[in-house]
């Protein structure tokens, strides 16, 4: 039955959005709203009184943390950050502030409310000074309250949240997606986000439904709202009538059957229909999805986010926290292999304690970049890896790459490890592989130089894709360039490939285009050795490669390669 048709008049709204995690979900609507309006007229109780000031300190206390770690990470050429962050920073602990709000509470007041008085009065003193630097700190102070809101309003709605919900937010950090992932929500939905925005990649890597991109989605559905979300279409369906909501469950119902015949594929041998074997393997954001790996059978972990560490915890980890998560993985694993990627924060993947403030950060301090500018840190990451290296299933991958000095570097960092290690009796592999990302232009263009210097190479066709086309990945309004099959990126790809089969090292694609359907056959026909996709997604694309012919691949790659426009790419894609 046609959708399209179906919905037409059967629900209250139909909205549309990305979507970005498949399923269909029917449940009720929970609406987070970022915004920070505060009526300084509402008035709590007597008894109220504690539990206010108790949800204020924790507010303070996360913000102060978060502070701390903004200033923690800011590279020392920003010491004009620096200073602005210290002053904010002695501005949220300052004893007088604290006091004056804690005054206002007392008289009843709501903690935002308390927080909007006092730093109205602040500002009023700022505006009439006569000095230009004090008039200049009101805009920072709206900053700071703003932030401060942010914290109590989030902090009071995400614990709020009941399970088997349909979470409805302008945005969401990946942390804050953690915290509903705990609270067993049933699907996510947000205003913005790029498909593979590390958000969209994570509702994949939780199997829970979500739409991205749907604009106003915060306003056009009110709590309790009734929903149906399609995360395939992206279409979400607002108090629909019985004949659409029978329609959805029938559809449920055979997705679920889908899913169980999937379940027959396990254990068969992964090759074409012209038995050329295929390498599928699983991508693995936390220790669920080694699991998900294990159960599938994949035969190895293309890429494990080790930044999801971070992301959970909020801050960096030690070198035992590190060494016993990534020991856990590899024994939890073995026999696979372990693909490592040293942590790759900064851009679209930060914690909420650990912003790192560049106007630009996709282009900024990320990946490599920020590893090599921290390279204590990095050493923690590069010990604790190599000390959970002992079953030799463990290979580092690096992210980021754009030149050879890099590789080069991080290698004697390795070497400096080892040494270390050596020197304190530890036991790990001497012979980890390491290899890097392909996700740079300019790492691809010089492939050929760095496959001499790696072990093997993994493509990431979302970051490749972005800094190719200069189309931001997380940015909703530019869905209609960011596109993995332009021309450009599968030209960088193919030459990629064959730098480095010349130099006899493998390739694999780990990016999100591993597990599009319309790619499979092209990935496959180009000949790269691994493809590495999201557990969720691995029996799909098995389905897929039992049912290719290589041949065939191969002779679409070379026609697809010489077409220009996109509309001709994609006729061409699907064998
Ligand atoms: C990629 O960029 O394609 C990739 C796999 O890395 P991430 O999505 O984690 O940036
Ligand atoms: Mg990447």
């Amino acid at each position: 039955m046609n959708v399209e048709k179906i919905y037409q008049g059967t629900a209250d709204k139909v909205l549309r959005g990305i979507p970005a995690s498949s399923g269909i979900v029917l449940g009720r609507a929970v609406v987070l709203r970022n915004e920070i309006f505060v009526d300084t007229h509402k008035t709590i109780q007597n008894e109220e009184i504690e539990s206010e000031i108790k949800r204020f300190d924790i507010a303070k206390k996360n913000l102060v943390a978060e502070f701390e770690e903004s200033i923690s990470h800011i590279p020392p050429n920003a010491k004009d950050l620096k200073a602005i962050l210290q002053a904010d920073l002695m501005m949220v602990e300052d004893k007088f502030m604290y006091d004056s709000i804690i005054k206002f509470i007392k008289e009843l007041h709501t903690a935002e409310a308390a927080l909007v008085i006092v730093f109205d009065q602040s500002k009023q003193l700022l505006k009439h000074s006569t000095d230009e630097l004090f008039r200049e700190r009101v805009t920072e102070l709206d900053n700071i309250l703003k932030r401060f809101i942010i914290h109590l309003s989030k902090g009071e709605k995400l614990s709020e949240i009941s399970e088997n919900t349909i979470i409805i937010a302008q945005s969401l950090t990946p942390s804050e997606l953690l915290k509903l992932i705990e609270k067993k929500v049933t699907a996510i939905v947000t205003e913005v986000g790029g498909i593979t925005s590390h958000l969209a990649i994570l509702t994949r890597s939780y199997s829970i439904p979500a739409i991205i991109s749907l604009k106003n989605a915060t306003h056009e559905i009110s709590a309790n709202d009734e929903i149906i979300l399609d995360g395939y279409t992206g279409h979400l369906f607002i108090n629909p009538d019985l004949t659409l909501y029978k329609f959805y469950r029938e559809k449920q119902k055979r997705i679920a059957e889908h899913i169980k015949e999937l379940g027959e594929l396990i254990g068969l041998p992964c090759k074409t229909k012209d038995e050329k074997p295929i390498q599928l393997w699983c991508n693995a954001n936390n220790i669920d999805d080694v699991k998900n790996a294990k159960i599938v059978s994949s035969p190895g972990l293309g890429l494990v986010r080790t930044e999801s560490l971070i992301l959970s915890l909020n801050r960096i980890p030690t070198e035992k926290e590190q060494y016993d998560y990534y020991k856990t993985i590899a024994d939890t694993a073995y026999p696979m292999t372990v693909t490592l990627r040293a942590f790759d924060i900064g851009s679209d993947k930060y914690a909420d304690n650990l912003l790192i403030h560049e106007d630009n950060p996709a282009l900024g301090l990320r990946g490599i970049r920020y590893l090599l500018a921290k390279k204590d840190e990095f050493k923690i990451q590069l010990r604790a890896i190599l000390k959970a290296s002992k079953h030799k299933n463990i290979r580092l991958m690096l992210p980021m790459i754009t030149s050879l000095e890099e590789v080069i570097q991080t290698k004697k960092l390795l070497e400096e490890c080892k040494l270390e290690l050596l020197n304190e009796d530890e036991t790990f592999d001497h012979d980890m592989l390491v290899g890097i990302m392909i996700e740079t232009p300019a790492a691809a263009l010089i492939a050929d130089d760095l496959s001499k210097i790696c072990d093997f190479f993994s493509l990431g066709t979302n970051d490749l894709t972005q800094y190719c086309l200069a189309a931001d990945r997380t940015n909703e309004s530019l869905s209609e360039f960011f596109n993995s099959f332009h021309p450009g990126v599968l030209r960088l790809m193919e030459f990629t490939v064959n730098a480095a089969h010349k130099n006899n090292i493998p390739v694999a694609v780990c990016g999100e285009m591993a597990s599009h359907p319309l790619a499979t056959s092209f990935l496959i026909g180009m000949g790269v050795d691994e493809l590495s996709v999201a557990p969720s997604l691995f029996l799909e694309v098995k389905e897929k490669i039992l049912d290719s012919s290589f041949k065939q691949c191969q002779k679409n790659v070379s026609k697809i390669l010489k077409t220009a426009m996109l509309k001709d790419i994609y006729q061409s894609m699907d064998v």
